[in-house]
């Protein structure tokens, strides 16, 4: 079948190469100049395990990109629309890149003689594409949905970092959709992915993935608020959760505490569906703790340095881990950021490394220094702050006696407390 994918970011992307290597064959289209050629290179403009393979496997055969939306309409059946709905200033979602694609979308299908369908798989708050997608893209084609072209709501649930695997095995595939037609078309482009599918209308398609990333975030802040509380006994938060976890109607997923959720998707869902709530007369009292909880969460690591250390003025203090999480480059709402901002507005030189994010956190901090290796970033350090749990950080123990004074502030539980040396000052965060 032959589909095109707007929009090739992290979802866009994954979601473009999976579906060629499923045997599709595949158009991307981005505003985006830069991740265009980069794809028509083979090479994938994010980091994921597994992709610039399939990449390499298809572009040219089954997969190319092009900014030129006339091209992609006419030659494929479907386009599912992979743009950005970031947060806008008030917490809800900023629609602009929706619904510029919603335009460029309606204009080419005006002339189409085929059926298309057109597949929102970005995460919009429930109506949105009932109440934005449709008639913009009715008002620029001149066509009604339903009867002239099709409309699917297909949520996305794949995780950063295990997005290939979670797009070629995914627990569940939802598809809304205005009708039948739209229904039916979009599930047998999954055909060859053997699990469960779930066919519903728009709306409740939109809700279940922010119900989802809704339950996750609560599941997390949950986990820190029990975390701050064990930390006050001295009781070891991870032995409580491992066993709390045991429970099958809890699962032992998303019970480690730390230093808040960061990312594209926990933060601005979460507050999205607030502001619905609010703007629906409605007062989403958890939901609202689940956001304040978060932010204030790596604060606590904050806290703990001030204890220990007199004065940040003049200090130097290494930042291990920028991603929001090991596995990605993607640095958007890390915690590591308000605590970079905070060291850099009291004084102190911070030296920072990740295995992969640092290009993007470049972006966000120019004066800070980068290192190439552990070694290098610990090196005279006055403390030491574990803000990622990648693989690598668990085994610095030689490293560490590089730093002037060993104090290590851990956040994301990447060392044993139990392997701790003597003459190193450790600190759990909840633990
Ligand atoms: P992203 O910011 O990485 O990528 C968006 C892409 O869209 C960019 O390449 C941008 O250049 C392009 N774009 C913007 N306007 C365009 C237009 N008018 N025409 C063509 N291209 C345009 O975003 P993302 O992280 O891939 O997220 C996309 C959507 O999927 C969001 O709604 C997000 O909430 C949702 N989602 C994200 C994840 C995730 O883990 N990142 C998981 C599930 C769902």
């Amino acid at each position: 079948m032959k589909l095109s994918v707007i929009g090739t970011g992290y979802v866009g992307t994954v979601t473009a190469a999976c579906f060629a290597e499923l045997g599709h064959e595949v158009i991307c289209v981005d505003t985006d100049e830069k991740k265009v050629d980069m794809i028509n290179s083979r090479q994938a403009p994010i980091i994921e395990d597994g992709l610039d393979e399939i990449l390499k496997r298809n572009v040219g055969v089954s997969l190319h990109a092009t900014n030129n939306y006339e091209e992609a309409v006419r030659n494929t059946d479907f386009s599912f629309i992979c743009v950005g709905t970031p947060s806008d200033i008030d917490g809800n979602i900023d629609l602009q890149p929706l619904k510029n694609a919603c335009r460029c979308l309606g204009t080419n299908l005006r002339n189409k003689k085929k059926y298309h369908c057109v597949v929102v798989k970005s995460t919009v708050v429930p109506k949105t594409t009932e109440d934005v997608v449709i008639p913009i893209i009715e008002k620029e084609s001149g066509k009604s949905a339903g009867s002239e072209f099709g409309v699917s709501m297909n949520p996305e649930f794949l995780r950063e970092g295990k997005a290939v695997y979670d797009f070629m095995n995914p627990d569940k595939i939802v598809i809304g959709g205005i009708d039948k037609r739209s229904q039916l078309c979009v599930k047998e482009l999954y055909d060859k992915i053997d699990t469960n599918v779930s066919i519903t209308d728009l709306k409740t398609a939109e809700m279940i993935k922010y119900v989802n990333n809704s339950f996750l975030a609560t599941k997390v802040s949950f986990a820190n608020e029990i975390g701050n509380i064990c930390k006050l006994m001295g009781i070891n938060t991870y032995e409580v959760m491992e066993q709390v976890g045991k429970d099958f109607r809890i699962s032992p997923h998303f019970l480690r505490s730390g230093a808040g959720f960061g990312g594209s998707c926990f933060p601005k869902d979460v507050r999205a569906l607030i502001g619905k709530s609010i703007e629906l007369g409605y007062d989403p009292k958890i939901l609202q703790s689940v956001i304040e909880l978060n932010e204030k969460q790596p604060l606590k690591v904050i806290d703990i340095l001030k204890k220990k250390m007199n004065k940040l003025e003049g200090t130097q203090i290494t930042v291990l881990g920028l991603a929001f999480k090991s596995g990605t480059d993607d640095i958007r709402e890390s915690s590591s950021i308000p605590i970079i901002n905070y060291l850099l507005e009291k004084g102190a030189y911070v030296v920072a490394y990740d295995p992969l994010a640092m290009n993007n956190m470049r972006n966000v901090f120019s004066n800070i220094r980068y290192t190439s290796t552990i070694e290098e970033a610990l090196e005279n350090s006055d403390a030491c702050l574990l803000m990622t749990d990648w693989d690598e950080f668990r085994e610095i123990d030689n490293e560490l006696n590089l730093m002037k004074r060993k104090l290590v502030i851990d956040a994301r539980y990447v060392l044993n407390p139990n392997d701790i040396k003597a003459d190193i000052k450790y600190e759990g965060l909840c633990w």
